[in-house]
């Protein structure tokens, strides 16, 4: 097997020491050595903040959209050229904040992507406000009393909502990280990957000790992600237990025709591949005038 190297970017981390985002980033370049995928035919594109960087920090095709737009910018490129790779990277202020209205729509198309949203729980670029995922109570800038809303379950949303595959990691376990990164890139479909991540620096609730005691593997609890009920039911276990039990892994699965199916325009060859020069767009422009 060839072996490629996603090290070689000169580009210095500038990311807080101990950060999670670390941890996610080791997790994707392994992922992607030993899904043995070519840096010419991956593209990875984020939207704003900590996790926004991402891009810059790996040897692939990247594109850094406006805040909370990754998954309209990954969906386009993966219609003009549907043999790519595509992951979009995202914080959760970014997917389930800004971009929610994406994130629902684009779940229900059923692209043929993968979304991998850096959950720190907080705003971290802007330096650690509440955000859509903040735990009830929690104490930030914008919220002196603590939370009051109801936080974003972003995993029960993404099987209601219809992605077809849905799972949620921890940064600090890189390992594990890795292995679900390789199952939701392998997985024809949409798929969302929600990783725990602490924010060393201004998230004092939600760090790695917190994670660590409370996680544990769906696929070790005997879990089958092919039940949608029971994926369900496991999505809220965080709230009912309060916090007490924070179930990782595979959540859900299903195998179902993506959008990209239903084009035949682009069953034989990308679109970017067809000959412009043969198309005749003389009736849409005398339309126009
Ligand atoms: Fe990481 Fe938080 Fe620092 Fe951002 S602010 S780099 S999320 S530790």
């Amino acid at each position: 097997m060839r072996v490629i190297t996603y090290y070689n970017v000169k580009e210095r981390q500038q990311w807080c020491p101990g950060c999670g985002n670390f941890g996610i980033l080791a997790a994707l370049k392994g992922a992607l050595h030993e899904l043995n995928l070519q840096p010419h035919e991956t593209v990875i594109v984020s939207g704003i903040g900590c996790s926004g960087k991402t891009p810059h920090y790996i040897n692939t095709y990247g594109f850094e959209a406006l805040h909370g737009r990754p998954l309209p910018v990954a969906s386009g490129v993966k219609l003009s050229n549907n043999r790519l790779t595509v992951i979009a990277v995202g914080g959760d202020g970014d997917g389930y904040g800004i971009g929610v209205g994406h994130f629902v729509h684009i779940m229900r198309r059923n692209y043929d992507l993968t979304y991998i949203v850096h959950d720190n729980q907080l705003y971290g670029l802007t330096t650690g406000q509440a955000s859509p995922t903040s735990q009830l109570g929690m104490k930030t800038k914008t919220t002196p009393f603590g939370v009051v809303e109801t936080p974003f379950n972003p995993v029960a949303s993404a099987i209601v909502g219809g992605a077809s595959f849905v799972a949620r990691a921890f940064a600090g376990d890189i390992a594990h990280t890795k292995e679900l990164m390789k199952e939701a890139i392998k997985h024809r479909g949409f798929a969302l990957l929600d990783v725990l991540q602490p924010c060393v620096t201004f998230n004092k609730l939600n760090t790695y000790e917190f994670f660590q005691k409370r996680c544990y593997k769906l696929e070790e609890a005997g879990h089958d992600p092919t039940d949608k009920d029971k994926a369900l039911d496991k999505a809220f276990e965080e709230r009912r237990t309060d916090y007490e039990k924070m179930p990782i892994g595979v959540f859900f699965r299903e195998q179902r025709q993506t959008y990209e199916d239903t084009l035949p325009q682009i069953k034989e060859k990308a679109l970017v591949e067809h000959d412009l020069g043969k198309i005749d767009v003389s009736v849409a422009y005398s339309e126009l005038m």
